[in-house]
């Protein structure tokens, strides 16, 4: 059996199992680039990429019969992750249909099911609000010269820039936690002058990493980013007073090893990944499967900022990435969009102390954040729908618009493109939790 784990792409098995191998189900390690699903029955399931593990709860059940149900979770994980979904959701979605399967007798519910659940499944406090989403569609749909943005700019390398690409993958992950919070609450977003200009966010980001592209040309290669030092990249985020105002370092460090790690590991760079993706029938399917193996991507289930990579990839004058026609980018969430698809009552936040925690701008648990989050997730996948505009134009709007909708100041409804639909709630904010994620 372990000859076998370690020549696989993917395993699964048990918690007793693990317990054999590993010693424990905490102890599993695998290689870069491999999967692992380790089931623990009513505490849920393990999800090891690599050197990232995740914990997913299980479904709750009415167990009559638990005869199949790893097989059951087995079989429905290896066809979700062959539709192209990553790996927690295949899990996710997995477990559903496990636990679905085991309250009748034999398999019955699996020929039974019409296909497998939604990898998202609904948490009851936050409901996607399908008409504000048709009335918000066709606002979209009647936009003129709605565009994406071509990720060009002075505080982006230009296009035809050797090391444009790295610079892209090294830097997109970087795009998350431009916030602070003390006591409790959310204080204040990143804003700091740099360049003898004020920035906020990811465009401090961005200016950030490109003037340290063009003080060291290897700064964002896969080896430098893995041996990259607290020091170095606190000198990357300085700003013009010297202060270093980017919140969670550590995390930003974290993230930057993993990525190079994960790349040095796999023998793989942005090009390869880029070329083997471009090969492929699905380019945008294969370069989010091949992401779901790099650190600083592969751990969020929703795939943000692999989804904007791709973006950057697709929309960049070099076109890097090429998808098929028929390919949708995923939706990119993040607390802007969260923030606006709470106000405008795209998805309602209908439980009252989930409502009051988000109008009083508390740090939530990470429960919480997910029922909002995936439910935004699923608003968006709509609106893309019955809009009929690609993802990338939708995004574009949603980035421009939160100028109108922002974080500190009253929202400017009057000059707001979305003000003919919105349910003005004012008072919400966007879930408040540390994540690397967005
Ligand atoms: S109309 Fe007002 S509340 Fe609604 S999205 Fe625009 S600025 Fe925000």
């Amino acid at each position: 059996m372990r000859a076998l784990l370690a020549a696989a792409d993917i395993f699964f098995m048990n918690e007793n199992e693990a317990g054999i191998i590993f010693g424990g189900a905490g102890a599993a390690r695998v290689r870069a680039g491999q999967l692992l699903f380790i089931t623990q029955g009513a505490g849920g399931a393990l999800v090891l990429q690599g050197a990232h593990t995740a914990h997913l709860a299980a479904e709750p059940a009415e167990e009559l019969d638990a005869t199949g149900a790893g097989d059951t979770f087995c079989g429905a994980t290896l066809a979700a992750l062959c539709a192209g979904a990553h790996p927690q959701q295949a899990a996710r979605s997995a477990m559903a249909l496990a636990a679905a399967m085991v309250t009748a007798v034999g398999p019955a519910v699996l020929f039974a099911h019409p296909s497998t659940p939604a990898a998202t499944p609904a948490d009851s406090r936050v409901q996607v609000n399908a008409q504000q989403v048709e009335r918000t569609a066709r606002l979209v749909a009647a936009l003129p010269n709605l565009q994406p943005f071509n990720f060009t700019g002075a505080h982006l390398p230009p296009a035809g820039h050797p090391a444009a690409l790295e610079f892209f993958f090294a830097a997109t992950l970087q795009q998350f936690g431009f916030w602070s919070a003390r006591a409790g609450r959310y204080t204040r977003p990143l804003l700091a002058a740099q360049g003898g200009q004020q920035r906020k966010g990811s465009d401090y980001l961005w200016q950030a990493y490109w003037s340290a592209l063009q003080a060291a040309p290897d700064f964002v290669s896969p080896a430098q980013q893995a041996a990259l030092r607290s020091s170095t990249l606190q000198a990357v985020f300085h700003a013009d007073d010297g202060s270093q105002p980017m919140p969670a370092l550590r995390l930003h460090l974290q993230q930057a090893r993993a990525y190079g790690s994960d790349l040095c590991a796999l023998a793989a760079t942005p090009a390869a990944i880029l070329a083997h993706a471009n090969k492929q029938p699905l380019p945008l399917a294969a370069l989010l499967q091949s992401l779901d193996h790099v650190g600083g991507y592969k751990e969020d289930p929703l795939r943000k900022k692999s989804a904007l990579l791709a973006l950057i990839l697709s929309e960049r004058p070099e076109r890097w990435l090429r998808a098929a026609p028929a390919e949708q980018l995923p939706p990119i969430v993040d607390y802007h969009l969260q923030r606006m698809c709470l106000r405008m009552g795209l998805v309602n936040a209908g439980d009252p102390l989930l409502a009051a925690a988000l109008s009083a701008r508390k740090l939530l648990p990470a429960a919480d954040e997910w029922a909002v989050r995936s439910a935004v997730y699923s608003a968006m996948q709509l609106l893309a729908q019955s809009s009929g505009r690609s993802m990338a134009a939708i995004d574009w709007f949603f980035f421009n618009a939160r100028t109108r909708c922002p974080e500190m100041t009253a929202p400017d409804c009057a000059r707001c493109a979305m003000d003919p639909v919105c349910a003005h709630r004012t008072q919400l904010f966007q879930p408040v939790l540390r994540t690397t994620f967005y």
